[in-house]
């Protein structure tokens, strides 16, 4: 059987998610199974599509990333978005909560026509995904399974439930309490990597479909955190995901 032809694409990014795909131990196996076209980080080849399989990391940010997205989804069978810059727009997507031009000129300064770049966004927001990868820095054993999957004419299937259900099966001590952890709004998948090492979850990849944010926001206020302070939390890696905007946009 042919080999799929497989491509990584990376936008505006730190290409950390990039990175474990290349440092993932079961990827000499894949190869069996795959051809890799274009893999930045990697190998010298660049491809274009049509492509069995697109990996997409980073966040679109420019004008010129969407058209990329788009003409990215054209070629690709699977379009694949790995890590929180391509999911949810990542970490950047902070300086959503500012008016874009004063955004820019903190970075800048005053002068900032010639800056062309956009608010920041996860790659869904312009094209569909067939399956999101979630975490900062995605984690190796769910791209091998999600590479598995997509071989077998698939998609993998997506956790529904959150940190707090790895976390207890492994027998953790709660944190809630004494740091706010935001594994109940977070999707699994991680095995609960940071309750695990005695620090919060602070939700890298993002909220599980049906989050009762509304519910996380009431404790984290009873806790005495300002709106300002839930509002860091919420939008520290998803900013643009739904279950969290919302409070994004009514918190002071
Ligand atoms: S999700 Fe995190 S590790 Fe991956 S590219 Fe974005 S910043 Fe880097
Ligand atoms: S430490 Fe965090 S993730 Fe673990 S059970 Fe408590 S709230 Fe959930
Ligand atoms: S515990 Fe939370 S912050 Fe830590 S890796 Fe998992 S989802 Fe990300």
């Amino acid at each position: 059987m042919a080999k799929k032809r497989v491509a990584i694409y990376s936008l505006t990014c730190c290409a950390g998610c990039q990175l474990e795909v290349l440092d993932n131990p079961e990827l000499l196996d894949m190869l069996e199974h795959i051809e890799i076209v274009k893999f930045p980080i990697a190998i010298g080849r660049n491809e274009p599509g049509p492509y069995d399989i697109v990996f997409i990391e980073g966040m679109v940010t420019t004008p010129a990333e969407i058209e990329i997205v788009k003409k990215v989804r054209k070629s690709a069978k699977y379009l694949i978005a790995i890590g929180a810059c391509a999911t949810y727009g990542g970490v950047p997507t902070i300086r959503n909560m500012l008016p874009q031009r004063e955004a820019e000129s903190i970075v800048y300064g005053k002068e900032t026509d010639h800056i062309s770049s956009i608010k920041p966004a996860g790659v869904s927001e312009y094209v569909k995904t067939d399956y999101l990868i979630h975490g900062c820095p995605i984690n190796k054993e769910e791209f091998s399974i999600a590479v598995k999957a997509l071989l077998a004419g698939k998609l993998p299937r997506a956790h529904t439930h959150s940190v707090c259900v790895e976390c207890k099966a492994k027998g953790n001590r709660c944190l809630f309490w004494e740091q706010i952890c935001m594994g109940p709004v977070s999707i699994a998948g991680c095995g609960a990597t940071c309750p695990s090492n005695g620090l919060a979850c602070y939700s890298c990849r993002g909220p599980k479909e049906d989050a009762n944010v509304e519910e996380f926001v009431m404790l984290a206020k009873k806790q005495g955190h300002s709106d300002a302070e839930i509002k860091g939390l919420l939008g520290k890696f998803a900013c643009t995901a739904r279950q969290y905007k919302r409070y994004l946009e009514c918190l002071e």
